[in-house]
């Protein structure tokens, strides 16, 4: 059964129940991480903590706890629910109120957070996408659990047979509706630089990181929607689907179909980084 934690206590799912007047249900006013769990060590934790601080900020709500506070709590979760490979939830809203879209004044955050199986990789050789206009808000650094459209996009995708949807705006590649983008131009790795248009992927500065220290070039830059369509290799990135590499979009096959030569050594760079963290070395 699985152990979820909600306000300060650990029970069983079935258990977890949340006001219909919370903010998250009424308003989507709330942020939310997902990290992964690789052999019970939680993957980069402080930065999956930063980044919701980041959120948070950008929301004005206060962080519930401190670092050392959500460490604690999390790793209690991954222990109550067995350890191995799991992908952790974490959810903060702004709580219970009177149904007004102005703030409490003083809010009190409901703080849920639940461990699934990890998810196995339906795409081992490669996914479809399409390409989409970026239909979203102007903050979309912040991790927000408002995500009508980043679900109209990923559906629009599923409709057309596709995984994925890579978005644009004013002809210049954003990211995609549930993951960051990659291309590869020439031989060399590049991938949209964070701004408010992108959410900040963890997975995407771990494979620019990875990239840069093996001698791969790779540049944070503009990809405009130009150069995504006639890239030799594109890849899509996140925490649950590490690399994916795309081998069709809109219906075209991309490197002829099959993930190409740069995503498997990013791909084994990878699977490289999370043996280290699973033999405790990082995290
Ligand atoms: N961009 C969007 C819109 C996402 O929803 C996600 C993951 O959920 C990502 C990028 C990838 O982020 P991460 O690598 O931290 O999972």
């Amino acid at each position: 059964m699985s152990i979820v934690y909600l306000n300060g206590e650990y029970i069983p799912i079935e258990q977890a129940t949340v006001s219909v007047l919370d903010r998250g249900f009424l308003f989507g006013d709330g942020v939310y991480e997902v990290i992964p769990v690789y052999g019970g060590r939680l993957f980069r934790m402080e930065q999956h903590l930063w980044r919701l601080g980041n959120s948070l900020a950008g929301i004005k709500l206060e962080n519930p706890y401190g670092i050392a506070e959500w460490r604690k709590l999390l790793t209690e979760l991954v222990e109550r629910n067995g350890g191995g490979e799991l992908s952790l939830y974490l959810q903060v809203t702004r709580g219970v109120g009177q149904r007004d879209h102005a703030f409490p004044a003083k809010p009190s955050p409901t703080v849920f957070a639940m461990a699934s199986p990890y998810p196995k990789s339906s795409e081992p050789m490669g996914a479809k996408a399409i390409t989409a206009r970026d239909i979203r808000w102007e903050l979309c650094h912040i991790k927000a659990i408002t995500l009508l459209p980043n679900a109209l996009l990923r559906q629009q995708a599923v409709e057309a047979g596709a995984t994925e949807a890579i978005l644009h705006r004013d002809g210049i590649v954003t990211e995609a509706a549930v993951s960051n983008v990659f291309v590869v131009s020439g031989r060399e790795v590049a991938t949209p630089p964070k701004s408010a248009q992108l959410l900040p992927g963890i997975t995407r500065d771990l494979v620019v990181e990875l990239l840069q220290e093996a001698g791969v070039p790779c540049d944070e830059r503009a990809v405009s929607l130009e150069e995504l369509v006639v890239a030799e290799e594109i890849w899509i990135t996140s925490s649950t689907r590490e690399i994916v590499p795309i081998v069709e979009l809109d219906g075209v096959p991309v490197s002829g179909g099959q993930p190409g030569p740069v995503w498997e050594t990013a791909h084994m760079l990878y699977q490289d980084y999370k043996a280290r963290i699973r033999a405790g070395a990082v995290d």
